[in-house]
């Protein structure tokens, strides 16, 4: 019996291998963007994408760190006006416009929020009242004024592009691997995934959804081809308190605090890196209502899946028959219309 599958293995594998020739194959990972990223890429040209994907990440980091002095996020937010490059005036740009559709639940200028609570930096605390309601004032899109080619700050304003960097990142990557004609593969830039044409055998990539409740585990798998798929949740950074209460690091820019949200986490899929990074973050301090109703809104946008406090997995169309999760485990894997 088994000896008839022999031949047929062996002429698959001539086929995938392209009669005998290997095709060429390629990983690396660096630390970038206070995260670590993994790349992967078949085909000719792998190797020398992979040297420029670096380089690409490096430089995007050189333009957009808080923290790096000398970019030109650090120049805005320490003088309060920056000249900015066209490609970091687009950003903000986009980053206003998400602002803008999310009706704030994504809004870089928490900066001065997120630094007050520092909930992965070294001194994470609880800020009183009277703090937050002062940073406040602080929060909102009128505080950035974008002219062309430059950008100033009211003052005592800043901007955090930690909820959107790296999807910007990604989408460039993304076009390096289309410009430089690779056949397959995929990028990981802590959380935020590209996956680009087909497995050598032409079937989709499989991505996985982290489970929230056991980070080294998955909850669910989507396959996916050409596209972005950027997971926000609160179990990935947070502090405790002395008190025990979890602050996670996603803030919702109405209160000033971490979002108390009833989803565990909200990956976005969509053709857009830098889109699906933003709205990860602003549907998580959303909630499963409020993002079930902005999806439907945008459904031509993106799709996404949806990991609730109680237990469920929520999947919307454009997803169906691309995603599955384990049988009898702890999630319910529900369609949304
Ligand atoms: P990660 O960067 O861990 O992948 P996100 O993309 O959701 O997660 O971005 C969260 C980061 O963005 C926070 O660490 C903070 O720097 C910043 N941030 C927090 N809350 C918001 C918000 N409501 N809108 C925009 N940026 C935010
Ligand atoms: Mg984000």
């Amino acid at each position: 019996m088994k000896i008839k599958y022999i031949p047929l293995l062996l002429a698959l594998l001539l086929m995938l291998t392209g009669c005998g020739q290997r095709v060429p194959e390629q990983t690396s990972q660096i630390f970038a963007m206070d995260t670590v990223m993994d790349f992967y890429a078949v085909g000719d040209g792998a190797e020398d994408v992979l040297v420029e994907a670096a380089q690409e990440i490096n430089r995007l980091e050189a333009l957009l760190s808080r923290t790096r002095q000398g970019s030109e996020v650090y120049i805005l937010n320490e003088t309060g006006s920056a000249a900015l490059s066209q490609e970091t005036a687009q950003l903000l740009r986009d980053a206003l416009t998400y602002a803008e559709i999310t009706g704030g639940a994504f809004d870089i200028t928490v900066a001065p929020l997120v630094d007050a609570w520092d909930i992965h930096g070294d001194d994470p605390r609880v800020p009183d009242d009277a703090e937050i309601a002062g940073l406040l004032t602080l929060v909102g899109s009128g505080h950035l004024h974008l002219t062309d080619g430059s950008a100033a700050l009211d003052a005592g304003c800043a901007i955090d592009l930690g909820g959107i960097a790296k999807g910007y990142a990604s989408d460039v990557v993304a076009r390096l691997y289309r410009e430089r004609g690779i056949q397959g593969g995929w990028i990981s830039l802590g959380g935020n995934v590209y996956a680009h044409g087909t497995k050598p055998d032409g079937s989709l990539w499989n991505v996985a959804i982290r489970d929230p409740n056991d980070p080294a585990a998955t909850a669910a798998m989507v396959q996916l081809s050409n596209e972005f798929a950027v997971t926000s949740g609160g179990y990935q950074r947070y502090f405790t308190a002395a008190d025990g209460t979890v602050y996670q690091h996603i803030l919702d820019p109405k209160t000033g605090r971490p979002a108390e949200s009833d989803l565990l986490s909200v990956t976005i899929v969509a053709k857009n890196g830098t889109l699906a990074d933003a709205y990860s973050t602003a549907l998580y301090v959303m909630g499963e209502a409020e993002a079930v109703s902005f999806q439907s809104a945008h459904r031509a946008e993106f799709d996404m899946v949806l990991i609730t406090a109680d237990s469920r997995i929520l999947y919307t169309p454009g997803l169906a028959g691309r995603i599955s999760c384990q049988e009898g485990g702890r999630y319910e894997l529900c369609a949304l219309s």
